[in-house]
């Protein structure tokens, strides 16, 4: 996909990182500058609002993508239209249905996607670094996925043990989910394993707690659908200071190769 420049009629799919203004990519501002309507929901125009000036925005609600996907294509017929997504695009962001829609429909319009910081980056810096090598990313959410496929693929990256990143831990329809994974991840890992819970990360409302696997039912009501939750691997270890803990490493390996 080649990267627009100005054409008359496109659609580009803006990730728009995890909060503030300056963890989006100077692309995506320049994007957004180019653009003539602005589509997303809410939340996102809100975090984007000293950008809207000039520009028409249309604002959608949550549950509401497929009617946005179809919008905006239909507007990027004529105008440059951007639609924006929370973090990346292209990660259960706005991307993959844009596409799907478009895919679906007679019209050929130029499309970019514009990449944006995940939730797992954006989590994983404030804590150090616990996703160093390999590692997976699970959602929660059993709106599009049933549970008992979460389960099936809970079970498998836990038991390989690498690091594991939980997007849509809880919300007030599923309440249960959380603890149902960390009951699987018991099967595979110590209860000594760090786990950091980053509530909206980069926001103003900022909350990082680091805990392990043996604590976190203290921490059950800590987690929302702003927090993205990060479960160490078998390789994953808490840094300390003194009795101070300053993070979450996990190791890549130097160790073996490398005195330092
Ligand atoms: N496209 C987004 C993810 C959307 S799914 C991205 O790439 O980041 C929504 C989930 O992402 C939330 O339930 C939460 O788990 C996580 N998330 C998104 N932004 C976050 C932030 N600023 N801080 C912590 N978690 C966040």
């Amino acid at each position: 996909m080649p990267l627009l420049d100005n054409e008359k009629g496109s659609l580009s799919i803006v990730g728009i990182g995890p909060g503030s203004r300056d963890q989006m990519t100077v692309r995506a501002l320049k994007v957004l500058a180019g653009a003539e309507i602005i589509i997303g929901n809410d939340t996102y125009l809100e975090q984007l609002k000293p950008l809207l000036i000039g520009k028409q925005v249309i604002r959608s609600s949550m549950g509401k993508e497929v009617e946005r996907a179809q919008v905006a294509i239909k507007l990027a017929n004529t105008h440059n239209v951007a639609i924006v997504s929370g973090g990346d695009a292209g990660v259960y962001g706005m991307a993959s249905i844009v596409l799907e829609v478009l895919e679906r429909s007679d019209i050929d319009i130029p499309i970019q996607v514009i990449p944006g910081i995940t939730a797992a980056n954006a989590a994983a810096s404030r804590v150090g670094s616990p996703l160093s090598g390999d590692f997976a990313v699970i959602s929660l959410s059993d709106l599009l996925t049933p549970i008992e496929i979460i389960e099936k693929r809970l079970e498998a990256i836990f038991s390989i043990g690498i690091p594991v990143v939980l997007y849509n831990p809880k919300s007030r329809g599923r309440p249960h989910n959380f603890s149902k994974a960390m009951t699987i991840a018991r099967k595979y890992l110590s209860n000594a394993t760090p786990i950091a819970l980053v509530k909206n990360a980069y926001r103003e409302d900022e909350k990082i707690m680091i805990t392990t696997l043996g604590e976190i039912e203290r921490y059950d009501n800590s987690i929302d659908m702003h927090t993205t939750v990060i479960i160490g691997g078998i390789e994953t270890r808490t840094w300390r200071k003194g009795t101070d803990v300053k993070g979450i490493i996990t190791p890549r390996g130097y160790h073996q190769k490398y005195v330092y």
